[in-house]
């Protein structure tokens, strides 16, 4: 391709909307364009990127043994009343409405979808296991659309939908698409790591994310450098050993005005450190209250009571209900003597004594409180969030906790939505049974972004060869059609696109200065240069992005780059 055919708008200085370095590398190497928040064109080199994305993707799924299909991006809200997440998905479903004023959804993902297809088609053992996929749009109306491509409210997306017989057939499923995730963001040259995840609303339990770590990403990992544990934050676990100094002494109301945080109780007078506190949250589930307890030094994982509570459908008190409940203001909460609730403690707290909570009374809290004696019908479960530092679970050793961008997720689903929607089969007796699913996403466009993210320096992008837009960028400094400078590169051009190489002929009228900045700002991973001084001496100018120039002969130029190329994608294969 030449330059002067193709639309490569690059930016000097990053526009103001973008928050972040591979949004404002996005933008400044004319890679896309925003149309409103959440929304964006793909310009030339944007798409050749993400169809490379894309083609490791098909030929790894393909490997896998998963069947590419293209399932409706408009679909009937009544599938999703069927599989009971219209309600939960709520608000980030886009809904639109047809002539006749009929509600239809955009989907955001397609296991209702998919499990319908399945229904129709799918009757006997004989059919499965089968695994079918797509690389398809979806919608969803986050709440902060941002970062770019990171969090978009049209995006694209691989998603893939296993059907098996049982449980252990399942996992295999599930094993494939992992070990294809991880063969995927190789070759996309993503340093993704697979992390335990929670399932969310998705139904199931089994689940991994695959994330690459980075201070932008929006999600939070814990892991451990020792044993290799991982997992998402809302998941994570740790093993902290339970030591309290047993305190019989009765519990006592003392005075304590003006406090209203765990934290201005950690101070003097009254000097009670967080982790001898019990703080009480009071959250509307579905309709009725439920009160959480927690070591003060630790926070509500919301992700993990979702998995105790079973719904989404949850949200903090507002004080009023607070107040209706326990008749206090928050600042001044406890669950001494309470009953008729659910109260459900941190098992941190499991065998507490000696604890300080509040009294229900505006300006008092008690002390020397039981968790077995003062609050006998708390049950317990794992509501914290993980802190850096904590042992791992696994091997002890101390956690740490870092940023990371989700690209991909896996899901051993069950039948959930088999069951909802009706996709049966019928076995080797001819009893009917609901299929046993896995669902599987790649995030593209996210991990088109991902790996820019991963890979750039200061003077622009640095794509991994297998995505970069194009291989090879020939910079002659004199465009002059009989210079020898251009003559040359015309040449080059030829030979290295008739041997199969991607090039890019910088035959725009520009300074060096400009030419050279500009493909370096674009990430093109292997660059020729021809200018006549140097080719006065003998010599034109290869320089891998990012690497020392290498003078080389003209007569070496293709076989030199070919053979560049095919290291380069050597590494990622
Ligand atoms: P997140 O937690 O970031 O909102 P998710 O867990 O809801 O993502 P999934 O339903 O697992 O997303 O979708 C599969 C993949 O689609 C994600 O791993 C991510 O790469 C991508 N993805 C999800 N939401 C968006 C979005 N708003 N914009 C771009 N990509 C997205
Ligand atoms: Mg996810």
């Amino acid at each position: 391709m030449r330059w002067t055919h193709t639309l490569i708008p690059t930016l000097r200085e990053s526009p103001a909307e973008a928050e972040i370095l591979s949004h404002q590398l996005l933008l400044r190497a004319g890679i896309i364009r925003k149309l409103a928040a959440g929304l964006y064109n793909f310009l030339p080199l944007g798409v050749k990127s993400l169809q490379k994305i894309q083609k490791i993707i098909r030929e790894e799924m393909d490997r896998a043994g998963a069947l590419e299909i293209l399932m409706p991006a408009l679909q009937p809200p009544e599938i999703w009343q069927q599989s009971g997440r219209y309600e939960v998905a709520g608000d980030t479903l886009f809904k639109v409405n047809d002539h006749a004023k009929r509600e239809w959804v955009l989907g955001p993902t397609h296991e209702e979808v998919v499990t319908t297809l399945a229904a129709g088609e799918i009757n006997s053992y004989r059919q499965l296991p089968i695994n079918l996929y797509q690389i398809q749009t979806k919608f969803r109306d986050e709440i902060r659309p941002r970062f770019g491509l990171m969090r978009a409210r049209e995006f694209i997306m691989k998603d893939a939908y296993s059907f098996d017989v049982d449980d252990e057939s399942s996992m295999k499923s599930y094993h494939n698409m992992y070990n294809a995730y991880k063969r995927i963001f190789h070759r996309c040259g993503l340093k993704a790591y697979p992390v335990e995840a929670d399932a969310g609303v998705m139904g199931g339990k089994h689940t991994h994310e695959f994330v690459v770590p980075a201070d932008t990403g929006e999600c939070e990992i814990a892991f451990c450098d020792v044993c290799g544990y991982a997992a998402n934050v809302e998941k994570a676990d740790s093993k902290i050993p339970l030591s309290y100094t047993p305190d019989e002494a009765p519990t006592e109301a003392f005075e304590t005005p003006g406090v209203k945080s765990i934290d201005s109780l950690t101070k003097a007078p009254f000097n009670v450190p967080a982790e001898m506190q019990i703080k009480t949250l009071v959250y509307i589930v579905e309709d009725k209250p439920v009160i959480f307890l927690l070591r003060g030094d630790y926070q509500l994982n919301e992700a993990k009571i979702a998995g105790i509570l079973g719904t989404t459908l949850y949200r903090p008190a507002e004080e009023a209900e607070i107040k209706n409940l326990l008749n206090a203001l928050p600042g001044s909460l406890g669950a001494v003597g309470i009953s008729g609730v659910r109260i459900c403690a941190d098992l941190l707290l499991k065998g507490a004594s000696g604890m300080v909570t509040g009294a229900n009374r505006d300006g008092f809290h008690l002390r020397h409180v039981s968790m077995k004696r003062d609050i006998p019908c708390a049950e317990f479960a794992d509501i914290r969030t993980v802190k850096e530092g904590e042992p791992c679970p696994k091997c002890g050793k101390p956690l740490h906790i870092r940023h990371a961008i989700e690209v991909g997720q896996v899901f051993k689903l069950g039948t959930k939505y088999s069951t909802a929607i009706g996709a049966l089969y019928s076995d080797e007796k001819g009893a009917q049974k609901p299929c046993v699913m896995g669902c599987y996403g790649i995030g593209v466009t996210r991990t088109l972004q991902a790996v820019i993210e991963q890979n750039f320096d200061k003077d622009g992008i640095n794509w991994p060869i297998t995505v970069a837009p194009y291989q090879v960028c020939i910079t002659p400094l004199n465009i002059a059609p009989e210079s020898e400078p251009m003559q040359l590169a015309e040449k080059f051009y030829s030979e290295l696109t008739a041997r199969g190489i991607e090039v890019l002929l910088d035959d725009r009228d520009e300074r060096p200065g400009v030419k050279f900045k500009d493909s370096e700002l674009i990430g093109i991973p292997i660059r020729l240069g021809i200018g006549e001084k140097s080719l006065a001496k003998g010599i034109v100018e290869l320089k891998r992005r990012g690497g020392e120039l290498m003078p080389i002969s003209p007569d070496q130029a293709v076989e030199s780059i070919v053979k560049l190329v095919q290291e380069e994608i050597q590494k990622l294969s």
